[in-house]
């Protein structure tokens, strides 16, 4: 059994270690936000900020991870549910190690799971989250909240899902991104199969139905290919579109369910369309258009 007596590992070397453990073990993204960051700007209410959940908190560590683009735009499918699903256990894993790798330094931890609900019925009942992910990677400097309420990060746009850990050390933080990353292209809004996301004109952040979102989400569930993500889908900012090269692709995904409504084996479609059609019993196929008839929104 290792020592739990404290490290001569602080600050900016602690810092390394654990930017250098998360790497190891598969991270994207890694950002540091000091709990000061949650009182600083007001945007989230106390109840919902690390110190209530856990007083000793002194630093939040955010991990991302990418949710490859090809995958994601076979949405809604088998072949995501189960990408969304790996990468939710994979968060759980990564955090839950590093908490207890933290702990056996001696600085003590604590971990905020991945998806911390019961069930759709219980987000109906109450549809908020005991701590976000999304305001936590925010404050840790990985990037800007757009027009659909998901996360931008430069590196994969909102294609990217995080967990949090909470420490009583006290590490360097990282900067916020000044420059809002949402060009405000509308995409997110147009796509969406359930209209639950408006541009707003005194805001980035555009207006957000939970409930039609939740009712996506519910309608998926039944047929075994939830979550829906076609917001993270569309959206142009992210530099794994540079690594995909899809050319054109925003015009594709606008003309996506006007096209399949048309003719359900469009070829320009049949990768996507493919996979929508198998790994779930008949009666629970889906329609193959991913974007106007298909919800709980990917928090990331
Ligand atoms: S799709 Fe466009 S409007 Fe929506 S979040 Fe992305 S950049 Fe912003
Ligand atoms: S997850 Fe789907 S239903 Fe929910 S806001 Fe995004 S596009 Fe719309």
């Amino acid at each position: 059994m290792e020592q739990r007596e404290k490290s001569s590992v602080e600050g900016q070397g602690l810092k390394e270690h654990i930017i250098n453990f998360c790497e190891d073990r598969g991270a994207d993204l890694v950002g540091f936000a000091p709990v000061e960051r949650w009182g600083d700007t007001g945007e989230v209410p106390p109840d919902f900020r690390p110190r209530t959940l856990w007083p000793s908190a002194q630093t939040v560590i955010v991990i991302g991870l990418e949710m490859p683009l090809p995958i994601v735009e076979t949405t809604p499918s088998v072949l995501h549910r189960d990408l969304y699903r790996t990468a939710n256990q994979k968060l759980d894993t990564l955090a839950y190690d590093l908490t207890r790798h933290l702990n056996r330094m001696g600085h003590a931890s604590f971990f905020f799971g991945r998806d911390v609900y019961a069930s759709l019925k219980a987000l109906r009942d109450a549809p908020m989250a005991a701590f976000s992910h999304v305001m936590a990677a925010k404050y840790a400097g990985l990037g800007t909240i757009g027009v659909s309420r998901c996360l931008l990060t430069p590196e994969f746009g909102p294609r990217v899902r995080f967990v949090s850990v909470f420490t009583a050390a006290e590490i360097p933080a990282d900067p916020l991104v000044e420059k809002e990353l949402c060009i405000k292209c509308g995409l997110c809004c147009r796509c969406c199969p359930k209209k639950a996301l408006t541009l707003r004109n005194d805001s980035i952040a555009g207006d957000y139905n939970k409930m039609a979102c939740l009712e996506m989400a519910e309608d998926l569930t039944k047929r075994g290919c939830y979550p829906c993500g076609t917001c993270t889908k569309v959206c142009p900012i992210g530099k794994d579109r540079m690594l995909y090269k899809g050319k054109g692709i925003q015009k594709k995904y606008l003309k996506e369910a006007r096209a399949l409504a048309a003719n359900p084996d469009d070829p320009e479609y049949k990768s996507w369309t493919h996979v929508r059609k198998y790994g779930l019993t008949k009666e629970k196929a889906v329609p193959v258009s991913g974007t106007r008839e298909h919800g709980k929104k990917e928090e990331a």
